[in-house]
């Protein structure tokens, strides 16, 4: 993979051009037919990014058809090897833009660019190569089976594309979210449909003229802008042309997917919201386990699903871990994206950090102490438009308390003090979530008995998103259905079907 160099990337300060999105269907960009729109805002400092149509049925009627279209055209009768060397020119394609896509993902996340350069933007261009081999080497099986008659049959199994699936994505980690989606639908030979979130239109838009210039054929990807409910997103989940639904997004719009999805009986895979524990021994390596929990509760400003929002510590190392992750906070530098020693950005938009700072709120209404933080920080004059907010730490919360059960996607947690290990199991898997979690001990066998336990998707042992895209990914309980990456993709992106020979 190219290095890509930040003193390249022009600050985003200086991109003074407006940046209106477009839907992207049947390989055209068009602003459709509503005459709806709305506008998009920088969150760094509430500047105008420029507007965003709103997509409604006949938008979506024209997506999924062309997405039909494709599939019965060039694209359903390529060769495997043609799709993934075709994805394979997405990826480079995607990297030969890197400094649009990132100034993109930047003006609307305010993600720091030291982040998204090596996360986001790398990683949504992977995606499009992952999965190649999966699609090259899919096996299926084959049973000889006995008949009266003595003379047998041959039961073998196909695997083909589901067809349309609708890809309905959030707005944390925006184009590599939508493409660990798009990426596997692809390979396996679907087409798709995509309703970014409505606060993240640029990288989907902007995925669209790769699309066209490697020469993905038209409908293959397409792009309906939109909000949720009555919008694009309800009208795509809802159609009944659309073979599946993907959504990665908050618990409660996965129930209203689920119940849109129920006309005509279509498959879901969920990825779902999580309320992420960590728990730290006693016999830790301390610097090991401030240094991972400084990441998964402040990182992209505490808006990542696996994020820890509940930490559990041993009870003789409770006082020094706190100090230290205090003191870990409150050296981080909050600012521009563009600005190198930026640690931390701002929330994704003024909507989310009026949540935020509810929870803020009631934690000391709900008798918690503030280590740090806990309100909004003073920023120079022309940041003070932006979606600001203290990264917070909380401890002397109750176990029921809002802030320690619900998912805040902030850049705050809360740290309490446990005895045994029982008692840690017990208190980290106490939520109705079951995303991930984080364990950090020193002892071989406590760290597997610990991670057997865990009622997760995946659970991390002295690390902290440190994923293997051959692997599972999913959340248990609330937080998913299904699970995406590697082989596993096969189970939602293909359609299996049994042929039964009589020789
Ligand atoms: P969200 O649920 O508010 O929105 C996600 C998408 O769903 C958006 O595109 C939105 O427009 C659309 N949507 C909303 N209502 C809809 C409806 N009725 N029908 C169809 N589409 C609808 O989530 P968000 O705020 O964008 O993202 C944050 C949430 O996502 C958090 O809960 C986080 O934990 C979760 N998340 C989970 C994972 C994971 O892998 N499990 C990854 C990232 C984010």
């Amino acid at each position: 993979m190219a290095v890509h160099s930040l003193a390249n990337a022009k600050p985003l300060s200086q991109s003074a051009a407006r940046r209106d999105a477009a839907h992207f269907i049947d390989g055209v960009f068009t602003q459709g037919s509503t005459g709806r729109s709305w506008q998009n805002f920088c969150p760094v400092d509430g500047s105008l990014i420029g507007t965003v149509p709103e997509g409604g049925r006949a938008e979506v009627d024209a997506a999924v058809a062309a997405a039909h279209a494709a599939l019965d055209g060039e694209w359903g009768r390529m060769t495997v090897v043609q799709r993934t060397d075709m994805l394979a020119a997405v990826a480079d394609g995607i990297n030969a833009r890197f400094n649009d896509f990132l100034e993109a993902e930047c003006l609307d996340t305010g993600k720091p660019m030291s982040l998204a350069s090596h996360i986001d933007i790398p990683r949504g261009a992977a995606n499009f190569k992952m999965f190649t081999d999966v699609a090259k080497t899919i096996a299926t099986e084959c049973f000889q089976t006995p008949t009266p008659d003595g003379t047998g049959a041959l039961n073998y199994a196909l695997r083909r594309p589901r067809g349309v699936i609708a890809v309905i994505s959030p707005w944390n980690l925006p184009l590599l979210l939508m493409t660990w989606k798009v990426g596997p639908a692809l390979a396996l030979g679907n087409t798709v449909v995509v309703k970014p979130s409505e606060e993240t239109p640029l990288t989907a838009t902007l995925l669209g003229e790769v699309m066209n210039a490697v020469g993905v054929p038209k409908g293959v990807y397409n792009v309906v802008h939109g909000f949720g409910p009555e919008s694009a997103g309800e009208f795509l989940t809802q159609h009944p042309k659309v073979n599946g639904i993907t959504f990665t997004g908050e618990t409660r719009t996965g129930e209203a997917i689920m119940r849109q999805a129920a006309h005509g009986i279509r498959p879901v895979s969920f990825e779902l919201g999580g309320k992420n524990p960590a728990i730290v021994f006693a016999d830790a390596d301390l610097d090991k386990a401030i240094e991972g929990t400084m990441r998964s509760a402040f990182s992209n400003c505490g808006q990542v699903c696996l994020g820890t929002e509940r930490v559990y510590v041993e009870r003789p190392v409770f006082d020094a871990f706190v100090a230290r992750l205090k003191a870990g906070a409150e050296a981080l530098r909050l600012g521009r994206p563009e600005d190198p020693a930026t640690g931390i950005g701002p929330l994704v938009s003024q909507e989310h950090r009026t949540k935020v700072l509810s929870y803020y709120r009631k934690a000391v209404e709900e008798g918690a102490t503030v280590v740090t933080g806990g309100g909004v920080p003073k920023m120079p004059a022309e940041l003070e438009g932006g979606a600001w907010v203290e990264p917070t730490i909380w401890i002397g919360a109750s176990d029921d308390a809002a802030i320690v059960n619900e998912e805040i996607f902030g850049p705050c947690c809360h740290i309490r003090p446990f005895d045994t290990e029982e008692e840690a199991i017990r208190l980290a898997n106490s939520t109705p979530y079951g995303l991930a979690a984080a364990v950090w001990t020193e002892n071989l066998s406590r760290a597997h008995r610990v991670a057997a336990r865990m009622e997760v998707g995946i659970c991390w042992v002295n690390s902290w998103f440190l994923r293997d895209l051959r692997t599972a990914f999913g959340g248990a309980k609330a937080s998913g259905i299904g699970r995406e990456g590697g082989v596993h993709s096969l189970e939602f992106y293909t359609e299996i079907s049994n042929v039964c020979v009589k020789l």
